[in-house]
């Protein structure tokens, strides 16, 4: 066997090896766009076979909205004869599209001749999907943000009119009242905001000392108790003591709590139960409202995630719970949640009761 021809096997193999080890779909088309090669991933990703996909016949993998806009960016890549990114979505074996993010790469012989392109493509599904989150999740800020500023406004313009025309007026205390309502609505949601951005930035700092935890529950509950319409009852544990961060933990059992109530609008019933075994204090807040379904509790933690029922006007940024896991994470528990649709939820945290 001559030398050049044992230097192209070589470099054939060198070629394939590189190819089929990437952690990508990767495959290489001729100057008309027609493909002639795929690596391993591209078979498992589309469960098709070469004979399938080769020439045009991957066009079948692309998102039918996609194909033109694709076809059309892949013919302008191909006519600038530079390397370029293409956004589409790939159908997978099981049917369901996902976002690729595409690298063509024109490969050039030795009188710079374009001979074929090669494509990579990067799954970027989940990073679409918290940009969409993200996106979603400015707008429902704004809203959430507008919606006490605006009360704030009309009732402070009411309270400048009535000192001036009456100032005994026996409706300033209850509209400076509602007004705080609004205002600590107000400070609940930057306070998430400024929690949410701390963790972001690993500077959720916390400050440790031992303290009676049924003390703490109770004192959580007490917003909600005066609301008389809901009933509280509290099961087990009375003199367990944990070293934490007080203001952290009750920050989570507020959470809890207010979502009990939020989340169960026509049952008044909510059990807050502590229990123990050997190393962990348990805390569970069981509410007989909405429920959650189950393709939906994996998420539940998830930063900016909101269940979003369609029978229920719910407000709320969806940090909530990621807080509270972050900061049960930061003390070395766990949290978790056993819900049923239709038949309320137990949201649990546990915490280690040494030191
Ligand atoms: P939010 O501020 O939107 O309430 P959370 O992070 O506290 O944010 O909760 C995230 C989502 O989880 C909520 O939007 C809601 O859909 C769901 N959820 C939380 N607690 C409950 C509950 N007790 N019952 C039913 N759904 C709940």
């Amino acid at each position: 066997m001559s030398f050049l021809c044992k230097a192209l096997i070589n470099n054939e193999n060198r070629f394939q090896t590189i190819v089929q080890s990437l952690p990508q779909i990767a495959w290489t088309i001729n100057l008309e766009a027609e493909a002639d090669f795929f690596n391993q991933r591209w078979y498992d990703y589309t469960g098709l076979t070469f004979e399938q996909t080769k020439g045009w016949g991957w066009q079948q993998v692309i998102h039918p909205d996609d194909l033109q806009k694709a076809m059309e960016t892949c013919k302008k890549i191909r006519e600038s004869a530079e390397g370029a990114d293409i956004e589409t979505r790939y159908k997978r074996a099981d049917g369901v599209y996902r976002w690729h993010l595409t690298r063509l790469e024109p490969i050039k012989d030795e009188q710079n001749e374009i001979q074929y392109w090669i494509g990579s493509s990067t799954d970027v599904e989940e990073l679409k999907q918290l940009q969409q989150l993200k996106d979603d999740f400015v707008g429902i800020a704004s809203h959430e943000l507008k919606t006490p500023i605006t009360s704030l406004k009309a009732l402070l313009q009411l309270l400048q009119q009535l000192t001036r025309s009456d100032p005994s007026s026996k409706k300033i205390p209850m509209l400076a009242n509602t007004a705080n309502i609004s205002m600590d609505k107000l400070i609940e949601l930057l306070e998430d905001l400024i929690n949410f951005s701390k963790i972001q930035n690993g500077q959720l700092a916390l400050k440790k000392v031992w303290f009676n935890l049924s003390k703490l529950v109770n004192e959580c509950c007490e917003h909600v108790r005066l609301d008389s319409l809901h009933h509280i009852t509290f099961v087990g544990r009375k003199k367990l003591m944990v070293f934490a961060d007080r203001g952290r933990i009750d920050q989570v059992v507020v959470n809890l709590v207010n979502n009990a109530v939020k989340y169960a609008p026509n049952s008044e019933k909510i059990i807050i139960t502590i229990d123990k075994d050997a190393n962990n204090v348990k805390v569970s807040v069981r509410d007989f409202g909405i429920g959650i379904s189950a393709e939906k509790i994996p998420h539940l933690f998830d930063r900016y995630f909101r269940a979003e029922p369609s029978d229920l006007q719910s407000t709320g940024l969806g940090l909530g719970l990621y807080i509270s896991a972050e900061i049960i994470k930061r003390h070395g528990g766990e949290m978790g949640v056993k819900s049923k649709l239709g038949n309320g939820s137990t949201f649990w945290f546990t915490l280690p009761l040494s030191a």
